[in-house]
């Protein structure tokens, strides 16, 4: 089992994890297959150029889709990005809105996170020693701060915060727990936010998310509620500019890490090594 990049294998600096329409934005693109200790990633990687920086790309759900939310091999995914040289990770996905405040086509750029899921692996450290990372602050300060000036630039203007729960699914919410969630302060709900989040901080590695909103969750909308038809007509209605948002804030995101993501594990006994 091979988890460190070889000589001959090529790097990158910056990973991307999203939907499949994100492929197009690289250049020279090489695909390269990796093993982690915790199984493969969900698909091959694709490695290119972009604005002269080193990109590796992961389709989230496999290039076919073949994994829903709660089944998304998180650990291999984020594994498989250091390993192959990555430390900043932008992380594009569609949600819900829990206020009607963030409409449909409103682009989201969270600063906390709260976990409703249930069921997923969510560290690397399960033996050998117990590993407590920070998690008050669970994005990057740097990343958010280049992924909300990159929309502006882009002409999207963003909302430079919210709360982000993250449901198990592959369920829509309730109405009572939509309106449960919006009743915390929380604003918007997606389904692939977390552990995402938390195995990029184990790993030491940089996490932004930027996220669609598709749809007005259940707890604020009459009639029918969430369906995917809704979600997948205002995704592909916005996904070009959201790569364009995305490809922004690659050129955006600086060589040099100063953030506190980067030295989070500092002093820190682990119980593996590190890729
Ligand atoms: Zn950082």
């Amino acid at each position: 089992m091979s988890t460190q990049a070889s000589a001959s294998q090529p790097v990158a600096e910056i990973g991307v994890i999203g939907g499949s329409g994100f492929y197009s934005f690289l250049d020279d693109v090489e695909e390269v297959r990796v093993d982690t200790p915790f199984g493969p990633p969900s698909d091959p990687i694709a490695i290119g150029e972009l604005a002269g920086r080193r990109v590796a790309f992961v389709p989230r759900h496999g290039r076919d889709h073949r994994f829903p939310p709660h089944k998304i091999p998180y650990r291999a995914n984020l594994w498989a990005l250091r390993s192959l040289g990555v430390r900043q990770v932008l992380a594009p996905c569609a949600v819900g809105s829990l206020t009607p405040d963030l409409g449909p086509g409103t682009l989201a750029v969270p600063d906390q996170l709260a976990d409703r899921t249930s069921g997923r692996d969510q560290t690397f450290y399960d033996q050998g020693a117990a590993v407590h990372v920070s998690f008050s602050d669970p994005y990057c300060p740097t990343g958010r701060r280049a992924a909300v000036e990159s929309a502006r630039t882009s002409g999207w203007e963003p909302v430079d915060r919210g709360t982000l729960v993250v449901i198990e699914g592959p369920r829509f919410s309730t109405r009572a727990e939509s309106r449960w969630f919006a009743s915390q302060g929380w604003t918007l709900i997606g389904m692939t936010g977390h552990p995402e989040a938390v195995l990029a901080r184990e790993l030491a590695l940089c996490y932004t998310s930027l996220c669609l909103v598709t749809d007005l969750d259940a707890g604020i909308e009459e009639g029918e509620g969430v369906t995917m038809e809704e979600v997948l007509r205002v995704f592909g209605e916005n996904i070009d500019r959201l790569r364009g948002v995305v490809a922004e804030a690659v050129k955006a995101l600086p060589a040099e890490r100063t953030c506190a993501c980067a030295t989070v594990l500092d002093g820190i006994k682990l119980p593996l090594e590190l890729p």
